[in-house]
């Protein structure tokens, strides 16, 4: 299957969300038609309370979990078209995750966590240690390169999740509530560090109940109910 790296990608937005309903069983309406684009080199906040939809969101511009109706596109790539197996590939090359729980291998070493960020990527096993520790260098952690994941703080924790989401090169990170498991500088830090990566080429989109946070990246998506309230672009306060 033909995915283009992001390096030679087209014209088309990194994402596409056109008209996304989300209707779970017992007749809740998450999502009630929702647009959304987002665009090569951007940093979006999408920010809302609990139970706007924003998990629901997430899922869906990853992936995830697809729509009651509406469409979404990933660089182009309809998402309806195509079947699970060409999805898996797809997030492997194209798309990077962040959750706030994490989400490592406990058996695993920080290098071997990354790694397998690029196991389904068809990245050859030779190199993929040395793209894992250029990724955790540039997180910072080239001195914790060994330590397993219960030897890390929860910051050092969720900058190798980082670096997991960018050792494939993808085109968009999807990071949810990234700092709402860590303390107030710990959480800064990570903030900080997704703001340098933003500023050196990465996408990202972030989801965030923090309004506070949300009013430092450059552009914020409000969610309410569901629906997109506002969509707004310009820093409000200095990061
Ligand atoms: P947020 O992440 O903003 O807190 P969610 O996307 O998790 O919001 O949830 C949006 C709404 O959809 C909520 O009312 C929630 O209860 C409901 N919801 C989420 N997932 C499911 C599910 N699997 N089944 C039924 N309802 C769900
Ligand atoms: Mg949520």
């Amino acid at each position: 299957m033909n995915i283009p790296s992001p390096a030679t990608g087209t014209a088309a937005p990194v994402l596409l969300v056109e008209e996304v309903t989300k209707s779970h069983p017992g007749g809740v309406t998450a999502l009630d038609r929702v647009s959304l684009r987002v665009d090569a080199g951007e940093l979006v906040a999408i920010v809302g309370p609990s139970g706007s939809g924003k998990s629901t969101l997430l899922h869906i511009m990853g992936t995830l979990d697809r729509p009651t109706n509406g469409s979404v596109r990933i660089a182009g790539h309809d998402v309806q078209a195509l079947g699970d197996r060409h999805l898996s590939a797809l997030r492997a090359r194209l798309l990077g995750f962040v959750f706030q729980h994490f989400h490592l291998t406990d058996g695993l070493d920080a290098t071997e966590n990354v790694a397998t960020g690029l196991l389904y990527a068809g990245v050859p096993r030779r190199r993929r240690g040395p793209l894992a520790r250029e990724a955790l260098a540039r997180v910072g952690l080239d001195h914790r390169r060994s330590h397993l994941p219960q030897q890390l703080s929860g910051g050092e924790r969720q900058r190798v999740a980082i670096a997991r989401a960018l050792v494939n090169g993808p085109a968009l990170v999807l990071a949810d509530e990234p700092t709402g498991a860590l303390d107030a500088a710990n959480g800064e830090a990570v903030l900080r560090l997704l703001v340098d990566l933003n500023t050196q080429g990465t996408t990202i989109a972030l989801i965030t109940h923090d309004r506070d946070i949300a009013a430092r990246l450059p552009r914020r998506v409000e969610l309410r109910d569901g629906r997109i309230t506002a969509d707004v672009t310009g820093v409000v306060s200095a990061a």
